[in-house]
């Protein structure tokens, strides 16, 4: 098995140690890897990331660590972006970790301790699950519902604890003695002794993590979208330099809003609230319009149309309206008494056409568009009183010549 250093201490970033087992990149593993005798790098577990960095060969050359994964054996598998020349078994390497990256895990992480112990403190609802991810990371909490105060207060119960300043510890017990701790979680049962972390006076847990010395380290704990998931509600949250990050970029969007509407970014909501009735008003007013407008377009052409064997036929092409207003006037043409025939397209690409007669009608408008359309590979139908179709966009068809076709054999 690997010494693990991060066990005794997560500000361990630097340390020296032994190659013991080199495995070159081949078909079935693509990077190649090495174990140590000793590392500081973490591997992904328990929810928490891995570690990055470098290990630096006798050579001098650094060779970028790249993943860090446990083995089913107990060690510790460094994954090499591939290096012009491999370590050998037996050499001498330095690791470096990536301290950045190492301390953003360790704010989540103990973070996480800390808001899962809240959520049980207030309410008793216990964490199934962790995850952390590049931006945000997530707890799932085995209750069916979560309101909007209990997030609040789950949070500021968890900041009050950052903002005291708990010292974290590491302590190692048997497996016997956990018993009588009272744990928040238990590992898995296989281990004898365990590693237990402690937020002094407020949590108690097992768990192989890298954490903080105190609690003030988080730096501050931020809950956000929350969301039901099969096991529970599943609770977002960014801690320490991932809570400021992300209240910067909150903000920015925010101030870009507030700008677009020349308000205060308090106002921003009560702004939308109030452009979105504007458009429904303005969206309402249009639809009256062309109503109107269709039904007076229609009134006028039945006008200049003379009856022919009882009704009135009408063709209309519109070259600058599209197919909801070539329907409205089929509809006000065949719907205000006078018999009619209502031929009407839509020029637009893709062109569209309406045929509909006034209910009861001698003609089968829906087996004419059929008829119509099927010869230039168009698609359509309905009924005989209604139907409705259009040709592919970019056909070059003559919507009008087409209309005036239809109108043709209805005549005749
Ligand atoms: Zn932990």
């Amino acid at each position: 098995m690997t010494k693990r250093l991060y066990y005794d201490s997560s500000e361990i970033h630097e340390f020296d140690s032994v190659v013991e087992h080199v495995v070159p990149s081949s078909p079935e593993q693509a990077r190649p890897s090495v174990i140590l005798r000793e590392t500081a790098f973490y591997p992904t577990s328990g929810g928490q990331v891995h570690d990055t960095g470098w290990l630096t060969l006798d050579s001098g050359e650094r060779v970028r660590v790249t993943e860090v994964a446990d083995a089913e054996d107990g060690r510790v598998v460094h994954y090499l972006e591939a290096p012009p020349r491999l370590p050998v078994a037996g050499a001498a390497v330095h690791g470096s970790i990536d301290a950045e990256r190492r301390r953003d895990h360790m704010q989540q992480h103990t973070g996480q301790h800390v808001l899962s112990a809240a959520f049980v403190e207030l309410y008793q609802m216990p964490t199934v699950s962790f995850h952390m991810g590049e931006d945000y990371c997530s707890i799932d909490l085995a209750t069916a519902s979560l309101s909007s105060a209990q997030i609040v207060a789950a949070e500021k119960r968890a900041n009050e604890i950052v903002y005291e300043n708990r010292p974290v510890r590491i302590r190692y017990v048997s497996r016997a003695e956990t018993e009588k701790l009272g744990l928040r979680k238990l590992p898995p049962a296989e281990r004898d002794e365990l590693r237990l972390i402690e937020v002094a006076d407020f949590d108690l847990s097992a768990c192989g993590g890298t954490h903080v010395e105190a609690s003030g380290q988080i730096g501050s704990i931020l809950l956000r979208k929350t969301e039901k998931v099969r096991q529970g509600t599943r609770v977002e949250f960014v801690c320490g330099d991932r809570a400021v990050r992300m209240a910067r970029r909150d903000y920015s969007a925010l101030s870009e809003a507030a700008a677009l509407f020349s308000t205060q970014l308090w106002d921003v909501p009560g702004q939308i609230r109030k452009s979105a009735d504007e458009s429904r008003l303005l969206r309402k007013q249009k639809d009256d319009a062309l109503d109107q407008l269709a039904e007076l377009m229609a009134s006028a052409a039945l006008w200049d149309h003379p009856e022919t064997n009882g009704r009135r036929i009408i063709v209309r092409a519109f070259s600058d309206r599209d197919i909801t207003f070539a329907k409205l006037f089929a509809q006000k043409v065949t719907r205000v008494g006078t018999p009619a025939v209502a031929l009407v397209a839509s020029a637009l690409d893709p062109p569209g056409l309406v045929f509909a007669q006034t209910p009861g009608g001698s003609a089968d408008v829906g087996a004419l568009l059929k008829r119509v359309l099927s010869a230039v590979g168009g698609r359509g139908g309905g009924s005989r009183d209604f139907a409705q179709g259009g040709v592919p966009a970019g056909s070059k068809i003559n919507v009008e010549q087409l209309l005036r076709e239809a109108a043709g054999t209805i005549e005749a």
